[in-house]
């Protein structure tokens, strides 16, 4: 039954948290998100390699880019947030694909964050192009940030990202921490053979720096199918790691919703965080739903189907029926994912489609 005034689930769950992906591009090539070549997706067995496969990533029928017209406006982005704040959401995150890549991003941020009861507004990037925009961004209203960093090691960053790219990452962190987009969180995802040696010293980094260090486990979502069980490295055993380096004091959870368990040194402002979707899954206290870059809201990471706002927000429905159709939308969302189980199906969309 629809509750009037909030967007509530059929398992009471009130959603409170909106992540928007304003575009579907990327000018990294994660390999285990958006891999350029069928070699990159297939980092972890070699023995299968097959030359005839190996073609860039926009060469993939299943996902050329949304055409411009697809794409959600800046416009619509926010009445969906707006129509969304009056129902209870006051945490936004805007997210991609590469959202520094949609020209006049700091627009939007302006736009979102002069909606009263949006409390929280954060972006998740891979950092290129942010130092140019950080000043901007803030500005316009942005309250904090979080930059992905999977490796320290300038040729296994390449090797991952498919992209030269670490110095200018590094830079993009400074420049957070100099605006003061605080708590500066960096999200790295730890595959097992891949960067799992980097573990200590990412955590290292967060110390030294007082940034908040985020790990995250390898979920089943990247275009090539690539995920494997094995290769998912688990929150406890990250935590092993680092502890048999580092002293860690647990910190007590900001609230029921939080994904990540949170961890200081003992000394100074650096934290980690541990983000455990596969090993020890959050689903019950989940309060989030994602609007993708082309108007399809997704009420969890790992549906299989999409709910599409886009004839209602380009039709004559008023704020009131689009704020119904929310409604009647989170009411459709799912118990939980199901990694793990037989049944499981991996989303043909990539966390790059879905907003990270
Ligand atoms: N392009 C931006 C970036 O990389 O920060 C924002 C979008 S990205 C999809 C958001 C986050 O999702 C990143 O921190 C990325 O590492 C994470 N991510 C992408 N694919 C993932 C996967 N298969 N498992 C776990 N995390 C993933
Ligand atoms: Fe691009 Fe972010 Fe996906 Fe990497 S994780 S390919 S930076 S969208």
């Amino acid at each position: 039954m629809i509750r009037p005034g909030v967007l509530q689930d059929t398992h009471n769950r009130i959603i409170r948290d909106l992540r928007i992906s304003i575009t579907d591009r990327c000018n990294f090539h994660c390999v285990y998100c958006l891999p350029e070549t069928e070699e990159a997706a297939n980092f972890y067995r070699p023995n299968t390699l097959d030359p005839s496969k190996t073609r860039p990533a926009n060469s993939n029928p299943i996902y050329p880019w949304k055409p411009r017209s697809k794409i959600l406006t800046f416009e619509e982005i926010t009445r969906i947030t707006r129509v969304a704040a009056s129902l209870g959401i006051n945490k936004v995150r805007i997210t991609g694909g590469e959202p520094l890549l949609r020209k006049g991003v700091e627009n939007l941020v302006s736009q979102i964050a002069s909606i009263d009861s949006i409390r929280d507004l954060s972006l998740t990037t891979n950092g290129t192009g942010f130092p140019a925009l950080a000043k901007r961004l803030k500005d316009a209203g942005l309250g904090r940030v979080t930059i992905s960093l999977d490796s320290l090691d300038r040729d296994n960053f390449k090797k991952i990202t498919g992209r030269d790219a670490l110095p200018e990452v590094l830079e993009s962190i400074c420049s957070a921490k100099s605006l003061g987009l605080a708590p500066v969180k960096l999200n790295a995802v730890i595959i097992r053979g891949l960067n799992d040696h980097e573990i200590v010293r990412l955590a290292q980094f967060a110390a030294d720096e007082s940034v908040v260090m985020r790990f995250i486990e390898f979920m089943p979502l990247g275009t090539r199918q690539a995920w494997q069980r094995d290769h998912v490295v688990s929150g406890s055993e990250i935590i092993e790691q680092i502890r048999s380096h580092m002293p860690l004091i647990p910190l007590p959870a900001g609230n029921l919703s939080e994904t990540s368990t949170r961890w200081s040194f003992g000394q100074g402002t650096g934290e980690i965080g541990i983000i455990a979707p596969v090993s020890q899954p959050f689903c019950g206290n989940c309060n989030r739903i994602r609007l993708t870059a082309d108007g399809k809201i997704r009420t969890c990471l790992f549906s299989l189907g999409e709910h599409d706002l886009k004839p209602a927000l380009r039709s004559e429905a008023d704020d009131i029926e689009l704020a119904a159709e929310l409604q009647r939308i989170v009411l459709k969302k799912e118990p939980g994912h199901r990694i793990g189980e037989p049944d499981f199906v991996q989303p043909t969309r990539t966390m790059s489609h879905i907003g990270g």
